[in-house]
């Protein structure tokens, strides 16, 4: 059998190709029973050496993030996203000194069924970006992942043109069970690459459940992506995402399908003045425009733009992100006195027998959940009678 010698890095999209602007393949070292020393410990030390990298100190990230680097770029948010007590004291140290550098981004969410086209979307809207300048980095926030460990966004080919794009960076949604959830390292990934000179931030997801809602509590302008044809009821499209959202793209607006999604477009701009606006003192927008043909790509981002320049001209802009960030705060304080309840000795001890008396309907879930608030405020260790 054929070995394979060549192996990617986490941070490389599959199929990225041997593009310039980033290593896409790494040569495993090599292994060697001399290492010029004399003793028998070469080969475990050489072996050892080949897989492990080089430990980076907080000095080594923070300087490698403001200067652009991509490579510590890419570790910092490994950092950012592990779930190891050692690391995340780091990632906190280095996110505290990035924080100043940060900020200075648009910050767009892309929300949309699978198949509306936003990988699509984004990959011609990310090449017009980057060609006139500007440094993307895409993120995603995939509920699959939390809700069934697969994944939505992540298992195609997507966007091969914008990742081999030296302007770009595209990171793809982290693992389940990240401790915090998604939406923190989401945050945190954010800043990292604000402070790394990225100025368009696009974090996309797929309109299930709660990751609509995570993701507008961390963006500026929120983009929902419609196809017409499929009809509205397949789509699911409800009252409060048209709500949450400040501009609806009508994509797939090109061959046939152009008077449809025209038809589409007219439709959401009567409808949307019946409902809330999702930003004060801005009227929710609808668009068409077709990530293949690239028509009406150019006006999507005018709009961006001027939402950007309305609501700071009106400080909406700044107001929601100062609210961002408390309920940030608030989160955070949220999730780490529930997993400090969890962790408490008595808690684990017991939990098992009283979700048994729960299911059984001998203990009430109030009950339950007293008796256990009781025995996290304690500092001996008991266990309830069965
Ligand atoms: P996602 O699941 O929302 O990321 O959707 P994709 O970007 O993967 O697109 C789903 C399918 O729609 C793919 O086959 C695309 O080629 C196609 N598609 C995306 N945008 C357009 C468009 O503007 N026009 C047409 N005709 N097809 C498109």
């Amino acid at each position: 059998m054929k070995q394979d010698t060549h192996h990617s890095p986490e941070w490389v999209p599959p199929n990225a190709g041997s593009a310039e602007g980033f290593t896409t393949n790494v040569m495993p070292g090599i292994k060697s029973a001399h290492d010029g020393m004399p003793g028998g410990a070469a080969s475990r030390v050489v072996a050892h050496a080949t897989t492990r990298r080089r430990d980076l100190s907080v000095d080594d990230y923070v300087n490698g993030v403001l200067s652009g680097n991509r490579t510590i770029l890419a570790r910092a948010i490994t950092l950012v996203e592990s779930n190891a007590e050692h690391h995340q004291a780091m990632a906190q140290q280095m996110i505290t000194r990035l924080l100043p550098h940060s900020g200075r981004a648009i910050r767009v969410g892309i929300t949309g069924v699978p198949g509306a086209g936003k990988s699509s979307l984004i990959e011609t809207l990310g090449c017009k970006l980057c060609a006139a300048g500007h440094k993307l980095a895409v993120l995603a926030v995939d509920p699959s992942s939390s809700i069934s460990g697969g994944s939505i966004l992540g298992d195609k080919t997507r966007m091969e043109l914008l990742s081999r794009h030296p302007g770009a960076f595209i990171r793809p949604s982290p693992a389940s069970g990240v401790l915090g959830g998604v939406a923190r390292k989401s945050r945190e990934t954010m800043i990292v690459c604000e402070a790394a000179g990225y100025d368009v931030i696009i974090v996309e997801t797929v309109g299930v459940g709660q990751s609509e809602i995570t993701v507008r509590s961390m963006v500026d302008i929120f983009l929902l992506l419609q196809i017409a044809g499929a009809g509205d009821e397949l789509q699911g499209i409800k009252k409060g995402v048209m709500e949450r959202c400040d501009l609806i793209v009508v994509n797939k607006a090109d061959g046939d399908n152009k008077l449809r999604a025209e038809t589409a477009r007219a439709d959401y701009q009567r409808i949307v003045h019946y409902l809330q606006p999702s930003t004060k003192g801005w009227q929710t927008q609808a668009l068409s425009c077709s990530a293949t043909t690239g028509d009406g790509i150019d006006q999507l981002w005018a709009n961006v733009e001027a939402f950007r320049e309305n609501t700071r001209a009106s400080g909406v802009f700044e107001k929601r992100r100062q609210r961002q960030n408390l309920d940030w705060m608030h989160n955070l304080v949220a999730e780490q006195l529930k997993r400090d309840f969890y962790n408490h000795p008595n808690v684990r001890m017991n939990l098992p027998l009283i979700e048994e008396k729960i299911i059984s309907g001998t203990l009430s879930p109030t009950h339950a959940a007293t008796l256990l608030q009781e025995m996290d405020k304690s500092a001996e260790l008991h266990a309830i009678a069965r």
